[in-house]
C-alpha cells in the first residue's frame, strides 16, 4: 500500500502530511511494510518501534486535524543509528554489553527529532561502539548489506542507516560520525551525509566512542533533507557543554542562495594516499580514478554554477591524520569504555564470579566484541606515561597541525580564502564483503579524506556525484569552515540540482 511515498524525500512526505493527501498512520505504515520487506536483503534493522511510532502517528494526525502545530517534520518517519538513547526502546551501541537495555530517556538528538513532528520506527544496526567502517564489527549479525548490491558493505560505522535510507526505510537516519561514519556509508549507498561542527549538535545520550571526535548528523536521500534535519537537530544545550550559543540559520532557506561568488577549493594533497612506509618517508597511493574523475564533474558543474573554483589548495598535513586518529581515539576509547563493568554500567556476566574485579573480567569478556577488546587495549598500551611522548604527545602535535592547515585555507583575509573544499570522500567506492576487488590498503586508510574534518571539528557533507562504471555509487565531500553547514549545505545542493539520479537505489 502507498509504496509511492516511500523513495519520496522528508520534504515531500512532510508536505503531503501537512496538506492532508496522506495521513502520518498511512504514511508510517507503508514506511514500516516497505522497511520490514528490504531489511530482508539489508539487514539494516536492530529493533523495529512499530507500537510507539504507531502512537505518534495517531497523535500527530490528531494534532494537524484539530488545526495545532505539528511540527516541520510532522509525521515523517526516520530512524537512529543504535548508539542514541531512545526511552524504553532497546538500545545495545551493537554490543552485547548492553544487550536487553531500556533506556530511561531520549538522546537529546531524539527529543529535538520529536519536536520537530518526525516519528521514530527503528534503530539501526552498526559497527560496537561505533568502532569501524563497513558495519561488520557489530554483535548482531548478519551485518548491513549495500542495498546497490547485497555482496559489499554499506561502509560504516552508521552501517544500517545509510542502506535504510537508500532502500527507502525512512527518509531520514540520525547517525554518528568520529572519523567519518556519517560521510563514509552516505558515499557507499548513494546518499547523503553530514557531519556537524563539533558543538552544533548535542551529543547528550549517545554512547560515546572518542569525545574530542564524536559528532552527531543527518544522513538522507536529498540535501535539502539534510538542511531541514539540520534545522531540527542544531543548537546550545546545556547538558553537552561543548555545544554553543552560536545563531542556528534556516539551513533549509539558505539553500536557495546558490553558489554564485564561492570559492571553491581542490586539494592535491586530498587527491591521493599518502602514507607512511617502514623507513619512515612518505609514499603516494593513487585513489580509485572513477571518484577522481567524478570530483572533477562535480567541480565543473559548480563552475558552471557560477563559483570560483581554485586547484592549488595546500592541505599538507592531512598525511599525519589515519596515524594521529589510531592514537588518539584508541585512548579516548579506552577512558569512555571503562565504565562498561557489568556493574555500574553494561550487562553482568552470567558466570560465577569470585569478587568484583572477576566480574568486572568476565563481564567484559563475555560483552565485548573483537575489535572493542584490541582497542580498549591499544588505548591502554599508548596511554602509559612511558609512551606519552612518544604517541600521544606527537599525535595532539598532528592534530594541531591539521588544524592550522584549515585556519589557513578558510581564513577570510588569507592567500586562498575558501568558502568550500571538495575532496572525495573515500578513496574507493563500496567494495566486496570478501574483500578480493579492493587494495587492502586502500580499505586502511578509508579515512584519510573524512577523519581530518573530526581533528579540526569542521563540518564536511558527503553528496552522491554520480556512479562508477559498474554501477556503485560515489560520494564527493564538501567540506567548510567552523558553523558554516549552510555553505556545505549550498554546494551538494547546487550539484544535487544540476545532476539527475541524485536520489536512492531500490
Ligand atoms: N572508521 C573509523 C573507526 O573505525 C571511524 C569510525 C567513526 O567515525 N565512528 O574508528
Amino acid at each position: 500500500m502507498n509504496k509511492e511515498f516511500v523513495h519520496l524525500t522528508a520534504w515531500e512526505q512532510a508536505h503531503l502530511v501537512r496538506t492532508g493527501q496522506i495521513s502520518a498512520s498511512e504514511l508510517l505504515a507503508a514506511v514500516l511494510e516497505h522497511a520490514a520487506e528490504t531489511n530482508k536483503n539489508t539487514h539494516a534493522f536492530v529493533t523495529f518501534c512499530e507500537k510507539e511510532a504507531k502512537e505518534k502517528a495517531c497523535e500527530t494526525d490528531r494534532k494537524l486535524s484539530a488545526g495545532e502545530e505539528a511540527g516541520p517534520l510532522a509525521g515523517v518517519p526516520y530512524t537512529a543509528k543504535d548508539v542514541f538513547c531512545t526511552r524504553n526502546i532497546r538500545t545495545t551501541g551493537g554490543s552485547r554489553i548492553l544487550s536487553g537495555w531500556l533506556p530511561p530517556y531520549n538522546a537529546a538528538a531524539v527529543e529535538r527529532m520529536e519536536k520537530a513532528g518526525a516519528i521514530l520506527f527503528g534503530k539501526t544496526n552498526c559497527d560496537e561502539f561505533a568502532m569501524g567502517g563497513t558495519g561488520e564489527n557489530s554483535a548482531w549479525q548478519p551485518v548491513p548489506c549495500n542495498p546497490y548490491d547485497f555482496e559489499r558493505t554499506t561502509g560504516g560505522s552508521s552501517s544500517g542507516s545509510a542502506a535504510a535510507v537508500a532502500s527507502g526505510a525512512g527518509a531520514i537516519s540520525l547517525g554518528t560520525d568520529t572519523g567519518g561514519s556519517i560521510r563514509e556509508p552516505a558515499a557507499f549507498c548513494g546518499v547523503v551525509g553530514l557531519k556537524p561542527t563539533y558543538g552544533r549538535v548535542s551529543r547528550w545520550g549517545v554512547l560515546a566512542f572518542a569525545s574530542s571526535m564524536d559528532t552527531v548528523g543527518p544522513i538522507t536521500r536529498s540535501v535539502k533533507d539534510a538542511a531541514l534535519a539540520m534545522n531540527a537537530l542544531s543548537g546550545f544545550d546545556h547538558r553537552d557543554n561543548v555545544t554553543a550559543k552560536v545563531p542556528v540559520p534556516d539551513y533549509a532557506e539558505e539553500l536557495k542562495r546558490g553558489v554564485c561568488g564561492m570559492r571553491i577549493g581542490i586539494s592535491p594533497d586530498l587527491l591521493q594516499l599518502t602514507i607512511m612506509n617502514e623507513k619512515g618517508d612518505f609514499d603516494n597511493v593513487p585513489i580509485d580514478p572513477e571518484i577522481t574523475a567524478a570530483l572533477e564533474q562535480t567541480a565543473a558543474l559548480l563552475e558552471k554554477a557560477g563559483a570560483e573554483i581554485i586547484t592549488d589548495v595546500p592541505m599538507t598535513n592531512t598525511k599525519y591524520s589515519v596515524p594521529a586518529y589510531f592514537v588518539i581515539s584508541r585512548i579516548e576509547a579506552y577512558s569512555n569504555l571503562q565504565r562498561y563493568d557489568g556493574l555500574k554500567y553494561g550487562r553482568p556476566s552470567s558466570q560465577q564470579a569470585q569478587d568484583m574485579y572477576d566480574l568486572f573480567a568476565k563481564s567484559r569478556e563475555e560483552g565485548f566484541g573483537h575489535e572493542v577488546k584490541l582497542r580498549i587495549l591499544s588505548g591502554l598500551f599508548l596511554s602509559q606515561k612511558e609512551f606519552y611522548e612518544k604517541y600521544y604527545r606527537r599525535a595532539q602535535r598532528a592534530r594541531a597541525l591539521i588544524r592550522s592547515d584549515y585556519d589557513r585555507v578558510f581564513d577570510p583575509k588569507g592567500e586562498y580564502r575558501l568558502d568550500v573544499l571538495l575532496t572525495p570522500s573515500t578513496p574507493v567506492p563500496a567494495f566486496r564483503f570478501d574483500r578480493k576487488d579492493c587494495d587492502p590498503l586502500l580499505i586502511r586508510y578509508a579515512d584519510q579524506f573524512t577523519s581530518p574534518m573530526n581533528f579540526a571539528g569542521t563540518p564536511g557533507i558527503s553528496f552522491p556525484a554520480g556512479f562508477t562504471a559498474s554501477g556503485l555509487p560515489i560520494g564527493i565531500q564538501a567540506a567548510g569552515y567552523d558553523y558554516c553547514e549552510d555553505k556545505i549545505l549550498r554546494a551538494a545542493y547546487a550539484v544535487e540540482q544540476l545532476m539527475k539520479d541524485s536520489r536512492g537505489a531500490v
